[in-house]
């Protein structure tokens, strides 16, 4: 059997753990616990230990692996393989690269979760191989990826690509970040939430309003069914979001000028009619030339797409060896 990618998306709750093979298709996948004790000082260990118990399950052995793709949240160098801070996760200067290096001996390839997400998509999914392309996950929060002449747009210091904390509402909510009025704190599951608890108490008489009476709770489900059945109050909410996102989008196109924006997450499973709003407003907004160019697309990958985006570093890295006819190139591997 040809050598495999081993790609980790290690988030707050659950790491994803998959072996790929080089050309991105997913041979296993499955999930452990994140174990965040101590500053998350265990979870490198388990996941090498569960990825040794699994290699063995398919008869293979830890010289099958080609290379590592890992994905965190937070904030991370790709080119020193460190990530400054993930909040979620415990670390903080953390040596993320090194870790994995030090057990594996191959080369290891580190990006921001959404980056990768990005990159899977981009290569596997709805970006079909676009050169200049934004990825948009929304969740629980807001995560975002830029492609920008083929590459991730990452920025000095890790910070590019975040489209979840551009400001859209100056003394709006506070943001995980500490900012004010994100676009996190608006167009995201948690943001809907936040807003349907706002407007209810104006809006006694709406459907809204008597599920949270009976439940004592609203989700962003509920206002995504709710508005589905008529109720004014939801389809105001969801308005109001779409309406925001495709603005920014609109404006964040003129920088980026890309061919296909992608939205992903949790709330792009709310059905055609809520990405169909966001295309509308972003089309409405947008300069004629930079509209004409772009499609708004659902993520197609879900949640395997920052696997895929793992394997999809290697595999670059092994087309600039092959460009640079060398076996070694310093950009991103160690
Ligand atoms: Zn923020």
């Amino acid at each position: 059997m040809d050598k495999i990618v081993l790609g980790l998306d290690i988030g707050g709750t659950s790491v994803k753990i998959g072996f790929l093979t080089r050309k991105g298709e997913i041979l296993k996948k499955w999930e452990i616990p994140t174990n965040r004790k101590e500053h998350g000082k265990y979870i490198v260990e388990e996941i090498w230990q569960s990825v040794l118990k699994n290699l063995t399950s398919i008869n293979l052995d830890q010289q099958s692996i080609y290379s590592i793709g890992a994905g965190a949240p937070g904030f991370i160098d790709r080119n020193s393989g460190i990530i400054y801070e993930a909040v979620n996760i415990g670390w903080k200067n953390y040596n993320l690269a090194g870790q994995l290096k030090a057990l594996a001996n191959v080369p290891v390839f580190i990006e921001n979760d959404a980056n990768l997400a990005a990159l899977g998509e981009n290569w596997k999914g709805a970006g079909n191989g676009a050169r200049n392309m934004i990825a948009v996950t929304l969740g629980t929060g807001v995560g975002g990826g830029i492609i920008v002449n083929g590459e991730v747009l990452s920025g000095v210091n890790g910070t590019g690509g975040e489209i979840g904390h551009i400001i859209v509402e100056s003394e709006g909510a506070v943001c995980n970040c500490g900012g004010k009025g994100c676009l996190e704190t608006i167009v995201s599951a948690t943001g809907m939430v936040r807003q349907a608890l706002e407007l209810i108490g104006d809006n006694p008489s709406s459907q809204l309003s008597n599920l949270y009476d009976k439940n004592g709770e609203v989700s962003a489900k509920d206002v995504f069914n709710l508005a589905g059945k008529g109720d004014k109050l939801s389809q105001q909410i969801i308005d109001r979001n779409t309406g925001i996102l495709g603005s920014l989008l609109a404006n964040l196109s003129v920088i980026i000028n890309p061919s296909v924006i992608t939205i992903g997450g949790g709330l792009s499973q709310a059905g055609e009619t809520f990405i169909n709003a966001i295309a509308d407003s972003f089309h409405r907004n947008a300069m004629p030339r930079v509209s004409e160019v772009c499609s708004i697309k659902v993520a197609e990958l879900g949640n395997d797409a920052a696997l895929i985006g793992a394997a999809k570093m290697s595999h670059d890295f092994d087309m600039q060896s092959i460009l640079l006819n060398e076996n070694t190139c310093d950009k991103t591997a160690y």
